[in-house]
């Protein structure tokens, strides 16, 4: 049942229609007034659905004006539902300003729960991400963004970001060289679309793979990025740690692991990360 002088915030399909729960029907049917990010897109949305409603827009542009426009509704008795162009709102999106507003007015906000395109790629990549950071949009000026790499370099939790097509070459670029080569990549690219694909392998392989098809270099994108292997997480004995230490400083990186790895019978990968940390400590 619909209240009055409260404010609905529904989640919609991040590309399949039919990804909309019942609730969110029941609600999008009821309220007096729909806000949405984008006014074109949420009526294909509600038309699959043979829903007629009044609506307004409420996006980055105007956010504060039609916050104002919406707690007045809610004074009047109304009740509204805000919708944001795909998926959740407020998740790289608008929506904060306008919830913080009415809810400074001590007007309801009710959350109706769906599709989120990071949490759909996190629950299909098949790695374990019980820690996961949700970073979304990464600056688009290359500089800004590999000093964000940085930054996030060091964090022992999966990297969450949201790209669009036209950047995906740039960023994962600027990814590959800013983060260890040896950390996985899911590429979640189209979810619930015609042409969902869910790829992961290295950082070191990722160009490769995104330019071997250039319809791989299409739609919307996830990337979801393993954390970075501490010293904590790296089992290596004392005697392999030594013997790497001694063969980092006359050998190149690659052959100091091979080695290592040969004479002591120690996983590649974690003499390799082991090796990264080294290094990096001896630079500071
Ligand atoms: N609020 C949305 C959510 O809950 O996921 C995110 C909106 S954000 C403006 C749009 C970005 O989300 C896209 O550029 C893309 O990175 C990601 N995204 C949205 N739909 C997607 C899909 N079907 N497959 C992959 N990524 C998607």
């Amino acid at each position: 049942m619909i209240q009055k002088n409260t404010l609905y915030v529904v989640a919609t399909p991040i590309g399949n229609l039919r990804d909309i729960s019942l609730r969110a029907l029941d609600v999008l049917m009821a309220v007096d007034v729909i806000a949405a990010e984008d006014t074109r897109n949420t009526r294909h949305l509600l038309a699959h659905y043979s829903i007629t409603k009044k609506m307004m827009a409420l996006h980055q542009h105007n956010e504060r004006t039609a916050a104002r426009k919406v707690v007045d509704l809610l004074a009047a008795g109304k009740s509204v539902a805000f919708v944001s162009d795909v998926g959740t709102p407020g998740i790289s999106d608008p929506g904060a300003i306008l919830v913080n507003l009415v809810r400074r007015k001590n007007y309801c906000v009710v959350p109706i729960p769906g599709a989120n395109a990071a949490l759909c790629a996190l629950s299909a990549a098949g790695t374990a991400a019980s820690h996961f950071l949700f970073y979304g949009f990464l600056p688009t000026r290359s500089e800004m963004r590999k000093r964000k790499l940085k930054e996030l370099k060091p964090l022992p939790y999966t990297l969450v970001f949201y790209e669009a097509p036209h950047r995906i070459l740039k960023c994962v670029a600027d990814i590959t060289e800013m983060l260890e080569a040896n950390r996985q990549l899911t590429i979640a690219r189209e979810l619930t679309k015609l042409f969902e694909t869910i790829h992961t392998c290295t950082l070191g392989d990722a160009l490769t793979w995104l330019n071997a098809d250039a319809n791989q270099q299409k739609g919307e994108f996830v990337l979801l990025i393993s954390g970075a292997e501490t010293q904590k997480n790296i089992h290596v004995s004392d005697q392999a740690k030594h013997a790497l230490k001694l063969l980092l400083e006359e050998l190149p990186l690659k052959q100091a692991v091979k080695l290592t790895s040969g004479i002591s019978g120690e996983n590649r990968n974690q003499l390799y990360t082991l090796a990264l940390s080294l290094k990096e400590a001896r630079k500071q």
